[in-house]
């Protein structure tokens, strides 16, 4: 399976996909949408504010074309790393060091029949920030049946090391490749 930007000028091959992703996910929390925001992407929003990702982990990311595109952006300097692309202002996926957790946006995903191949969403999460009407269940915060689908991935992630050798960060696992922007 392959991601990028929205002009193509990124690529990345994600090698395990779908084997290891845990599903469709959608995030309503107040981060996620003042991210998108400050990057004037609010477009890539579903109607209620959510942010629809597909994780993978970061170790099974590798960059094919268009590294030096990639932007990176922090809420605060304890938020997590988000990532985007120069060329077309695409954002690509949201990730933090030592976490085997790269959330790549739906919107990355240039190939939809895959996608559907996923089923339906499996986890809408922080519905209390979510705009009012969604037809469908959104967990206030992070309910349980959320966890459930997620701990998996995230504890297999971590016993492997698939936070390890992730391309946006160096060999010491902690430092990005691009210095994060402050999104003040
Ligand atoms: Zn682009
Ligand atoms: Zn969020």
């Amino acid at each position: 399976m392959e991601i990028s930007c929205d002009c193509g000028a990124f690529v990345a091959k994600l090698k395990a996909f779908p084997k290891h992703t845990p599903g469709r996910l959608v995030c309503y929390c107040d981060d996620c949408q003042a991210y998108v925001e400050k990057i004037k992407r609010t477009d890539v929003l579903d109607q209620y504010g959510g942010t629809e990702v597909i994780p993978a982990y970061p170790r099974e990311v590798e960059i094919i074309q268009g590294l030096d595109t990639l932007k990176c952006y922090r809420l605060s300097t304890k938020g997590g790393y988000r990532w985007t692309t120069s060329c077309c202002n695409s954002p690509i996926l949201n990730t933090r060091p030592g976490f085997p957790w790269a959330g790549i946006f739906n919107t990355a995903y240039k190939n939809p029949a895959a996608l559907s191949e996923l089923g339906e969403v499996k986890a809408r999460i922080y519905g209390k920030y979510a705009l009012d009407g969604a037809p469908f269940k959104i967990s206030n915060k992070i309910a349980f049946k959320d966890m459930l689908v997620v701990m998996p991935f995230i504890i297999k992630g971590k016993i492997l090391g698939m936070d390890k050798n992730s391309p946006f960060f160096y060999s010491d696992s902690s430092t990005s490749i691009v210095k994060p922007e402050i999104l003040a």
